[in-house]
């Protein structure tokens, strides 16, 4: 289905609350908006920072990314992964294979700063739905707190009481048919 055409067909209202406002959190609210629903990302923490390691991207998940169009910030900020190779404590290859492009996939792998790409799908998230779609120091509660159809319970001043069915990086849906 194209972007929007959900919303276009005007078949579903639809809230939507992220739990957590990570790689996964992110990523889905930018993926929700491509499809026309707007959602609220909650995070616990008091302040989203660049925190943790180098991970390394996938060809599929730079796919999704670059359909979702952050493939310019992508390469900015990572390193294109050519080959993998593990070797033993003298420095003797064990075994390598080449990686992304190199082994004939249509998109990279990226060996890139965890904390970066959470930030480049941050400002993507903020600069599309706006400096609002995304609050911290709003924690949600991991037990489910409403039925289908029902509203659920949530106070905007923080600590918020909004309560979501997954928990963390889980999403919480809202349904009503027209
Ligand atoms: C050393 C290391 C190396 C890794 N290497 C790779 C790799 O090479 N490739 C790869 O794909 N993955 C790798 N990973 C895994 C990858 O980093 C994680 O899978 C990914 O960061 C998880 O993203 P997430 O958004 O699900 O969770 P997180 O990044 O943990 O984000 C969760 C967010 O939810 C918030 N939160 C938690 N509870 C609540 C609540 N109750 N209410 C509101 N907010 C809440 C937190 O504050 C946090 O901001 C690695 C992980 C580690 C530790």
């Amino acid at each position: 289905m194209p972007p929007g055409a959900l919303a276009a067909a005007n078949v579903l209202s639809v809230r939507v609350i992220i739990a957590g406002a990570g790689i996964a959190g992110l990523t889905a609210a930018l993926s929700l908006h491509a499809a026309g629903i707007e959602p609220l990302v909650l995070d616990a923490a008091r302040e989203l920072r660049p925190l943790g390691v180098g991970i390394n991207l996938l060809p599929h998940a730079v796919r999704e990314l670059t359909e979702l169009g952050l493939a310019g910030p992508l390469a900015a900020a990572g390193i294109e992964t050519a080959e993998q190779a593990h070797f033993d404590r003298h420095g003797n290859l064990i075994w390598s294979e080449p990686r992304g492009t190199a082994l004939g996939y249509r998109w990279p792998q990226y060996s890139v700063h965890r904390g970066q790409l959470q930030m480049i799908l941050l400002e993507a998230v903020r600069g599309r739905l706006g400096a609002g779609a995304v609050r911290t120091v709003n924690r949600l509660g991991s037990r489910p707190a409403f039925t289908c159809g029902q509203p659920i319970g949530m106070d905007t001043s923080a600590p918020s009481r909004a309560r979501g069915e997954n928990g963390a990086t889980a999403v919480e849906v809202r349904s009503l048919r027209r």
